[in-house]
This record gives structure tokens, sequence and C-alpha cells, in this order.
């Protein structure tokens, strides 16, 4: 293995989803939803392979897709895209997040990135031979934020790009207009692409909105934005994803996207592009859904002992584990199987400053109700 990724092993959803097939535990681990999508959405994709969508498809999509996805942005943004050259299709935002980072970085380049990270994020600076320099939220009155003052000092003179990821996996965080427009200031007077992930971008709660930091003044024009399929249809393991930016950034990510994998696959875009015309109203039950799933997993959790941060959007919950008697995340993670039968991520392998994270696990509630009942009730044997 060159040395560049010498630090990244196995993932740490793989070893903990392998733990929880091994051990037999409830896995609320890796994020993915025990429930199916929406059922016209899973015909769509079992159509596209019967009426031959089985060659390959154009490079940066079909354009029915590129079209739903120009209209998305549109209707509920007021974005506006062409779909012709402001649009491409990636698999999964994975590599729409890959594609932008290794276009835009090289060696010696620096990207900023807000820790705990989405793992990927820092295995693609490595790739590029670029450098994190990460930025932490830390919890200030039950809600993780950063401190512009150390977002400022993270720029340097190599600085080129600042990874945006909300709603935020693991701290559950909705970037409110006024820290994102502390990122957009940033970006702006450093002259840096803001690379959005936004993975979660239906998946709020309460009164949290998600605001795309491409809605920004002067931001349009230098934001990759990245989304796609899996969180808001259901559709994980389908790894259909989208990237929406100005034309130049388009080409320069379509660039690397296309000897990464060329295109994506074909039945799959047929079927995301129904999903984004014709079932937003799935979503928003989904999202009520899991608003009250969030909400019954922090009373059990709270039950048995952990103190919890209540998120504003996504899947997760961060859970500090001292109030317990323990401080290692990662210890108490792989003893957890065996400790209560359950699986959760020690979310400090997403932390450079590792003393930051230690202490929090995250549990994922995108689960049917009597498995996190079950979860909490197992957790309670922990005191
Ligand atoms: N970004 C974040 C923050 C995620 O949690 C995930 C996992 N779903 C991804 C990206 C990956 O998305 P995809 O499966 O579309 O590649
Ligand atoms: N995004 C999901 C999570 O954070 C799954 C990650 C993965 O399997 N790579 O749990």
């Amino acid at each position: 293995l060159v040395a560049r990724m010498q630090e990244f092993g196995e993932t740490i959803f793989a070893e903990m989803s392998a733990l929880a097939v091994r051990t037999g535990a409830i896995n609320l681990g890796q994020g993915f939803p025990d429930e199916e999508g929406p059922k016209a959405v899973l015909d769509a994709a079992v159509e596209a392979i019967r009426t031959g969508a089985n060659q390959y498809p154009p490079g940066p999509g079909l354009p029915q897709l590129r079209e739903a996805v120009s209209a998305q942005r549109l209707a509920r943004y007021g974005l506006s895209y062409d779909p012709a050259t402001e649009v491409f299709v990636t698999v999964g935002a994975t590599e729409g997040i890959a594609a932008s980072v290794l276009a835009l970085a090289g060696p010696g380049d620096e990207v900023i990135v807000f820790e705990p990270y989405y793992d990927s994020y820092a295995a693609v600076i490595a790739l590029a031979g670029a450098v994190r320099r990460p930025v932490t939220l830390r919890p200030v009155e039950g809600r993780f934020t950063f401190d512009p003052d150390e977002l400022r000092a993270a720029v340097g003179p190599r600085t080129r790009a600042i990874l945006v990821n909300s709603p935020h996996n693991p701290a559950g965080t909705v970037f409110t207009r006024a820290e994102l427009e502390a990122i957009a200031g940033v970006c702006r007077e450093h002259d840096l692409v803001a690379i959005t992930d936004e993975v979660y971008e239906y998946l709020t709660f309460d009164d949290a909105e998600h605001i795309p930091i491409a809605t920004l003044d002067g931001m349009r024009e230098r934001t990759v934005s990245v989304s796609s399929a899996g969180k808001s249809f259901s559709v994980t393991g389908w790894k259909t994803g989208w990237v929406t930016a100005p034309a130049p950034h388009v080409r320069a990510v379509q660039t690397v996207k296309q000897f990464l994998t060329y295109a994506v696959s074909a039945p799959y875009q047929r079927a995301a592009a129904y999903a984004l015309a014709n079932e937003i109203p799935w979503v928003e039950e989904l999202r009520k859904s899991l608003q009250a799933k969030r909400d019954r997993l922090i009373t059990g959790l709270e039950a048995a002992g952990f103190s919890t941060y209540r998120p504003q959007g996504t899947y997760f919950v961060q859970a500090d584990i001292r109030p317990l008697g323990f401080t290692d995340g990662m210890a108490l993670a792989r003893a957890l199987p065996e400790k209560a039968g359950v699986v959760a991520i020690p979310t400090q392998v997403f932390y450079d400053h590792a003393e930051a994270g230690a202490h929090f696990v995250r549990f994922a509630f995108c689960k049917k109700d009597e498995v996190i009942d079950e979860a909490v009730e197992r957790l309670a044997r922990l005191r």
C-alpha cells in the first residue's frame, strides 16, 4: 500500500457491520434504513432493466436524470443549473466528492474539513496528495458548531477548498445561515471552492432548514454541490448521486470522474429520475417518521444513562459515554456487542484531534421502532 494511504485501514463501517453480523448484535452502526423506499421507485428500476437500460449510458449521466436534478435544485432552492453543462451523475455522493477533491486539490494543497468528518473525505484528500485542515465542531448549548476564528485561522496560502457537510454526519448539525455566511465569507475572501455534501438535504427535523451554500451571495460561482438518491429515497445500495456546479467546475470534476468509473449504472439513473420527479411527498413522510425515531432513540439512550445531542438532521445521534463511566468510545464500541448486543460507531475515528471525540459514539435511528426499542432495552444493561 502506498505511503499516503497507510493511515487508512478498513473503514469503521466495514469493521462494525462485520462485528454485528459475527455477534448477531443489533446494528445501529452503519447508517442504512431497514425499510424499503417507495415501491414505484423500486418498480422503476426493475422496469428500466426490462425495457433495455442495460448498456453504457452517457458518461455525464442520462439526460432525464440530469434534467430531474436541475428541476429539483430549481424548485426546492431557486438554484438554476443547465442540465447539459452544469449537472452530472456520479456513483453515489462518494464518487462526486472524490472526483471533486481530486479535480480541485493537488499535491501539497490544503482542504478544510469540519471534524468529526465523514471518513471518505480524509481518504480522498490523501489520494489527491493534499493535506486536510480540520476545524473542530464542538458542543455549544447542546448543538455542535465551529468557532469562525478557528475557521479563518485554518486558511493558508495552499488552501483550495472547504468541504461543507450539512446536515452533518455524525454531529447532526444543520448549519444556520449565519454559520454558512461565515464559511462563504472565507471562501470569497480567499478565492476558495466550497464542495458540499448534501446527502441528508431532506432529512431535517423540527424547524431546521437545509440551506445550500450555493444560494448565498457570490457562492453559486464557487460551489460544487453533491447529493444522492440513497438517503432521500431509502436506497443506499443504489449508489446513484449527482454534482451541480458552474460549467468550468463541472468540466474539471467530470474529467476526473470519467476515469474513475466512466458512467453510472443505467437502470438506477432512470429510477432516480423518477424518484426526484414524483416521490418528494414520500420523502416528507420519511422525514417525519425519522424525527419520531430520533426522539424514540434519544429517550431510550438517556434512560440507559448516555447523555445525547439531539440532531437537527441525518440518521444519527451522538451520545456521550462518560455519564456511564466510560471514556474510550473505540474500546466501548468494540465491546458493546458482548456487553449489550448492540453495535455503534466510535466517532473518534472521524477526528484528527481524537481527544475532542474520544467519548462519543454514534447510534443510527433509521430503524424500525421495535428494533430501536430492543436496542435501548439492551443498552440499559450497561449501568
Ligand atoms: N456523505 C455522507 C455525510 C454520508 O453519510 C454518506 C453515507 N450515506 C455519504 C456521503 C455517501 O453517500 P453515497 O452512498 O451516495 O455515496
Ligand atoms: N453513510 C453511512 C454512515 O455514515 C454509511 C457509510 C458507509 O457505509 N460507508 O453510516
